[in-house]
């Protein structure tokens, strides 16, 4: 027998961002029915931002180790347990689980329905045996690892996301085809627990960053003993033997053939799309996904898209951050536009690689080549020279008034040090903000200050002149 609900709000998907929107509904007491057919938490907490980053702490304290002897400390062989590491990772999505759970979510008053949700109409979804007629939609379900039509791929049992974190046995030779984000943390990653790793890629690797500063952390992993092809397209995947896999490939200096043990399809995301009954709904929507304004406002003005489905930038920040523009309008009927131009997001490899506001190509563009751009290297930092850790560079652009317009960091934490600058970017700060605040000493936050400081005395872009204003600044 179908039931029939009527809430203020129903959410499809309850991953970043379906819970917020569910969360913050019920928070201020409106109805609202959110359907799961998976998982609660979505990809990033069961097979994404989470796993990965617990798998890459993992990998971090087997480099660690091995790092030990230039601190004059010994550990000893390095020795990696991978179905220990295994549970490490599930552990701690044990221990993120309950935030997102179920029972959770009906404690604060949300109707969780778990099943598959489809539009049949433009006004109503069904999710198995239930109609449900909402005053607003909000569709949020994500997207899914791309599978690149190569020949043979459908012959061997290749790993994505969804897959690679239930292994308990480390890959001898994992290949990994991608080089982007996920790629290459994840090549990091297994390399540090020990495996062979060699990642191919059809253009350039990490190429959605500022060249300049993704050479660094590429350097960084090939000197790792991760195999980097670019420019090489795989043309055919073959078994090979009972569990391997040989991959061939063609680049411009010829065509070759790697042998694996395991394979990561890491080519992209596809926006989750599929089966939702868009086309019944008026929903416009194509293989990037639906169609929204700035107002994340579909071509059914009852109906928001969030999220990684939305086509945009796919983070988990900025689901949430869609979340909170779409409960402003719902809620409170408050106008909101997406600004994609105060999005940082952060690579978790080693150096982190991190990013908030316009490239100095888009800054150029935009300024008509009115900008100027600011470095500083973090080999001039005493606390990341005390570290170890003085790969690395923050560069920012600044337009003709010394607004802050873009900033990039490669380097050790960068990740973090992206925040202050994402802060900056959001509230249109110039230099003259930053010239005037004091870092405690020693912290690799005043590699931002000195980049800023280069802008008033260019003089200190000279290394002499550099290396008198640290030791003033230590000593003055
Ligand atoms: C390996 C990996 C690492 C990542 N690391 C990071 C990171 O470090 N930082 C970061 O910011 N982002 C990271 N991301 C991206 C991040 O996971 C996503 O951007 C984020 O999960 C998107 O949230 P969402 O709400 O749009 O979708 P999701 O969180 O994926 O939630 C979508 C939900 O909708 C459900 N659903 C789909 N269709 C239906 C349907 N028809 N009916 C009912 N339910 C449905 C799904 O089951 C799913 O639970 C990573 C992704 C991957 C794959």
């Amino acid at each position: 027998m179908t039931t029939r609900l009527t809430p203020d709000i129903c959410v499809i998907g309850g991953g970043s961002g379906g819970l917020s929107v569910a969360a913050a509904a019920a928070a201020f007491g409106v109805e609202v029915v959110l359907i799961e057919k998976g998982k609660m938490g979505g990809d990033c907490l069961n097979y994404g931002c989470v796993p990965s980053k617990a798998m890459i702490a993992a990998g971090k304290h087997a480099h660690a180790i091995a790092e030990a002897p230039q601190f004059g400390v010994s550990a000893g062989e390095v020795k990696v347990d991978f179905r220990k590491v295994h549970n490490h990772v599930h552990s701690v999505i044990g221990a993120i689980g309950p935030n997102d759970s179920v029972e959770r979510f009906r404690a604060m008053g949300v109707n969780v329905i778990e099943a598959a949700a489809h539009f049949t109409d433009k006004s109503t979804v069904l999710a198995g045996d239930t109609e449900i007629r909402a005053r607003r939609f909000v569709i949020a379900t994500g997207s899914s690892a791309f599978v690149p039509p190569i020949p043979g791929l459908d012959t061997v049992d290749y790993l994505t996301n969804e897959t690679l974190f239930e292994r308990t046995r480390a890959p001898k030779h994992l290949i990994v085809i991608g080089g982007g984000p996920i790629g290459m943390e994840m090549a990091q990653a297994h390399r540090r627990l020990g495996a062979e790793v060699t990642v191919i890629e059809g253009f350039k690797a990490l190429g959605k960053d500022d060249p300049e500063l993704a050479a660094i952390v590429l350097d960084n992993i090939r000197a790792e003993g991760v195999a980097i092809l670019e420019g090489s397209k795989v043309t055919l995947v073959e078994k090979r033997g009972k569990t391997g896999v040989r991959v061939h490939y063609e680049s411009d200096s010829g065509a070759g053939q790697i042998d694996g043990s395991d394979l990561l399809v890491a080519a992209g995301r596809l926006a989750n799309v599929e089966g939702l009954g868009l086309d019944k709904a008026g929903i416009e929507h194509d293989r990037r996904g639906i169609k929204v304004g700035a107002n994340l406002r579909s071509s059914n003005s009852r109906v928001y898209a969030i999220g990684d489905v939305a086509g945009g930038l796919q983070f988990t920040h900025v689901a949430g951050y869609h979340a909170g523009l779409v409960v402003q309008q719902i809620l409170f009927r408050a106008p909101a536009r997406e600004n994609r131009d105060i999005i940082p997001w952060a690579t978790y490899t080693d150096p982190e690689l991190a990013h908030v506001g316009l490239t100095e190509e888009e800054a150029a563009k935009r300024h008509g080549g009115r900008i100027s751009v600011l470095r500083w290297p973090y080999a001039e930092n005493d606390r990341a020279q005390s570290e170890r850790k003085t790969r690395g560079l923050i560069k920012m652009v600044v337009d003709r008034k010394a607004r802050i317009l873009g900033v990039s960091i490669a380097g050790a934490g960068a990740g973090e040090m992206i925040n202050m600058w994402a802060l900056a970017i959001t509230n249109g700060m110039k230099l003259k903000d930053v010239r005037g605040y004091v870092p405690p000493y020693p912290t690799m936050a005043e590699i931002g200050k000195r980049a800023a400081i280069t802008y008033y005395a260019p003089m200190t872009r000279k290394p002499f002149v550099r290396w008198l204003v640290r030791f003033l600044r230590r000593f003055g």
